[in-house]
């Protein structure tokens, strides 16, 4: 393991925001786990892994304890079987381009979601009508409860729309060291993921017979004009959820507001709303305040421009937030997991 000088958490987040930890340790494989786990418990110190950090905010204090960051390598992928063993450090894109390279498809429409594999379960990433249970086999983790190795299997990792075990109940208590995927060989006739926005890219490019390679560019694209690039631009993406709210709430809103999108959700008496437009509709879509932008190409996106603090993130989210709910009625709830 490498236990590092510089203590900033800042550079070990896409927001690029976060004071220091006690601590910060990179792990390069599973007895370096262990071995960072005993070292951060001889401290009396709380231990945080955390992969690329793209889906979390450090305040300015930064973390009281230890943080251990994930970069532990390893692929292989069967061609023959579809069965794909990645180690948790390596990048997920990095993945979804290999195997689409291999000929293997399930999960070339989730390209260009930032962050490691061994992060992946935590929300049960998902994108473009792909979801990382649809592929999921089982995991190898370590429980820091146990001290020992363990594998689970996708039942037992309970996963959600955007959650799991291991985000609410069990947050801190397993590393996860290794992904098993189970993807399928690309069939003679293909189809692309059924969801409108590739297929009406897809359809606009001309394109009727397509191929995973086809579909994971075109995502590629799409996700470049919405979504901000985290190498040239600080962000964890979504900024803010979309809400959904009771089926009555949205009927009031929509007397107002009839040209307002809204999805209901099956089989609920809940409607979903878009968060980027409550904001662009409050008018504050691009806006500019003490290094914090409220990005152009999606109003649920903030930017962090040039070195703002988390006082300055949060005053903008504030903004945000009351306005939005003075005009609407709705809070807004951030996305990114916040250790304030
Ligand atoms: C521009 C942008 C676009 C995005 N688009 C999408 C999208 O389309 N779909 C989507 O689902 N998400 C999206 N995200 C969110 C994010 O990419 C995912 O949540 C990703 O899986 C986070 O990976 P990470 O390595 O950065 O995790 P981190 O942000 O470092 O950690 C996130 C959480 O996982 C925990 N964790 C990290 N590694 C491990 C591990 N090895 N074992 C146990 N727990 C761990 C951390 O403690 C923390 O709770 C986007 C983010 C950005 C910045």
């Amino acid at each position: 393991m490498n236990i590092l000088n510089d203590l900033s958490l800042a550079r070990h987040t896409t927001m690029h925001i976060g004071g220091p930890a006690h601590e910060i340790i990179e792990v390069f494989n599973e007895s370096d786990v262990a071995e960072a786990v005993s070292y951060a418990r001889n401290k009396n110190y709380p231990l945080l892994v955390i992969g690329q950090g793209s889906n979390l905010i450090f305040s300015d204090k930064g973390f009281d304890g230890c943080v251990v960051i994930n970069k532990i390598s390893g692929l292989s992928i069967n061609k023959i079987s579809g069965q794909v063993k990645v180690g948790g450090g390596v990048s997920w894109h990095e993945l979804v381009v290999k195997t689409v390279e291999a000929g293997l498809i399930g999960i070339e429409a989730m390209a260009m979601i930032p962050g490691t594999c061994g992060a992946t379960p935590v929300n049960n990433i998902g994108a473009y009508g792909q979801e990382l249970k649809d592929v999921f086999l089982s995991l190898r983790a370590y429980d820091t409860h146990t001290n020992q190795y363990v594998i689970m299997k996708k039942i037992e990792c309970q996963f959600g729309y955007r959650s799991s075990r291991f985000k609410d109940k069990e947050h801190g208590r397993y590393i996860i060291t290794e992904l098993t995927l189970q993807l399928q060989q690309t069939p003679a006739r293909y189809t692309a993921p059924d969801y409108p926005s590739l297929i009406k890219r897809l359809a606009a490019k001309g394109i009727n017979e397509t191929t995973p390679q086809q579909v994971m560019e075109t995502v590629m694209e799409i996700r470049s004009e919405k979504l901000p690039d985290p190498s040239k631009l600080a962000s964890v993406g979504s900024f803010f959820k979309n809400p959904i709210l009771a089926n009555s709430k949205v009927e009031q809103l929509l007397r107002h507001y009839p040209d307002m999108p809204h999805f209901p959700q099956n089989n609920t008496q809940t409607t979903k709303l878009s968060g980027g437009w409550l904001i662009e509709k409050a008018g504050l879509k691009g806006m500019h305040k003490n290094g914090i932008w409220v990005y152009e190409g999606s109003a649920l996106v903030l930017v962090n421009e040039h070195g703002a603090s988390f006082k300055d993130l949060w005053s903008m989210v504030s903004l945000i937030q009351s306005t939005v709910s003075t005009m609407f009625g709705v809070m807004l709830e951030p996305e990114p997991e916040l250790f304030v």
